[in-house]
């Protein structure tokens, strides 16, 4: 593990996946915790074969500017490794997302974990089946998507590694419940390096379908952490994810956000493609929305849709404005982030994350 990173979660605003990928890794110098020699094994969310930009699966783009970055660097000894979903064809998954291409790109074996070899690891009350190809990686470096999940309510670091494990054991985990073996398999396989791909992420399914435009980039080392902040961003307490506190217990990493240092690197201001169809369209429509930031708007309609999910959307009642166009306007009604603090009331941020906007809207909820 990259100690020097610690409580440490670096983040990039934009949608130039390769190159802001690439200046978070100038800024922290993964490299410097490596022999040249070592096996990096490159781990993204192929849950399915949907394209990117459809919220499910990790943009290609991203790993593209991570193995520039380190083949710049002399680093040679990279592959890339993932087992899709039980009902998804992994091979066809890294046809269909880009990653095929990518691997004759850069000349880099690809690993079918679905067919791989399995080692059966004992921890506590589990055995697991773990891909022997990720067992044997000098450093994992995780590609999580940043989104929501009808059982867990969220996914990204801890439970991509469920990528990992053989199909047999993916059913298992579901029998399961999910949390507990999901904790378990992150204390036997750990993770070196988390780059979440937070540009596009599902709404509220792992499989994609209602994508929301979220345009940023985290990076860090330790993956309870990492989750914790995750579930603020998609309107989330930490503690609401059973699996992010069990991990925490099982000592994998720390769920104790107020220690975190959050480093933003940049900001992004270019208004969003308002999307205002499928389950996003309801949503919408309760929003006044003027040049908004992607990353703004992004979190404010996971925060909608935390508050829809509580069956109190009509108690909101009052007009929501968001956008650079309500720049010092004496706004009436509420206000989402710094451009519209002349708003009666107003959330701070810019962006502010789902989790303080979801908070800021319940005290203003009707009965
Ligand atoms: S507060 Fe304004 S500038 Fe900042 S992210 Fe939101 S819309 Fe963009």
């Amino acid at each position: 593990m990259n100690t020097s990173l610690n409580n440490k979660i670096y983040l990039s605003y934009g949608n130039q996946a390769k190159k802001l990928v690439k200046e978070i890794l100038a800024a922290v110098k993964p490299e410097q915790q490596l022999k040249k020699s070592d096996l990096i094994a490159l781990k993204p969310n192929l849950i399915n074969a949907t394209p990117a930009e459809q919220g499910a699966t990790t943009d290609p783009e991203i790993v593209a500017g991570v193995i520039e970055y380190f083949q710049l660097r002399g680093f040679n000894n990279l592959m890339i490794m993932e087992g899709s979903w039980v009902g998804a064809n992994t091979t066809r998954a890294f046809q269909v997302c880009g990653y095929q291409k990518l691997a004759d790109h850069y000349q880099l074996p690809l690993f079918n974990l679905q067919q791989d070899s399995y080692q059966k690891i004992k921890i506590a009350d589990y055995e697991m089946e773990i891909a022997s190809t990720a067992l044997k990686a000098d450093y994992i470096i995780n590609f999580p998507v940043l989104k929501g999940h009808c059982q867990t309510k969220i996914t990204c670091a801890l439970k991509n590694m469920k990528g990992c494990i053989s199909n047999r054991e993916k059913r298992k985990f579901h029998q399961q419940g999910l949390h507990a073996p999901i904790a378990y398999l992150n204390k036997v396989l750990k993770q070196d390096l988390i780059i979440v791909d937070g540009i596009y992420g599902d709404l509220d399914f792992e499989e994609g379908g209602n994508p929301v435009q979220m345009n940023r980039i985290l990076l860090g080392n330790d993956p309870v952490l990492i989750d914790s902040y995750a579930a603020r961003l998609l309107g989330y307490q930490p503690a609401e994810i059973k699996y992010i506190t069990l991990a925490a217990k099982l000592g994998v990493g720390s769920n104790r956000l107020e220690q975190a240092e959050v480093i933003e690197l940049n900001q992004d201001h270019q208004s969003t493609q308002l999307r205002a169809d499928g389950k996003i369209k309801n949503l919408a429509a309760k929003v006044k929305a003027g040049s908004a930031c992607s990353a703004c708007y992004g979190s404010l309609i996971h925060a909608l849709k935390r508050i829809d999910q509580q069956g109190k959307l009509d108690q909101l009642r009052k007009p929501i404005k968001i956008g650079q166009d309500y720049q010092k306007q004496q706004l009436a009604g509420l206000g989402i982030g710094s451009c519209c603090s002349k708003a009666e009331k107003f959330v701070p941020g810019c962006p502010p994350s789902a989790g303080d906007i979801l908070e800021f809207l319940q005290a203003e909820l009707v009965n």
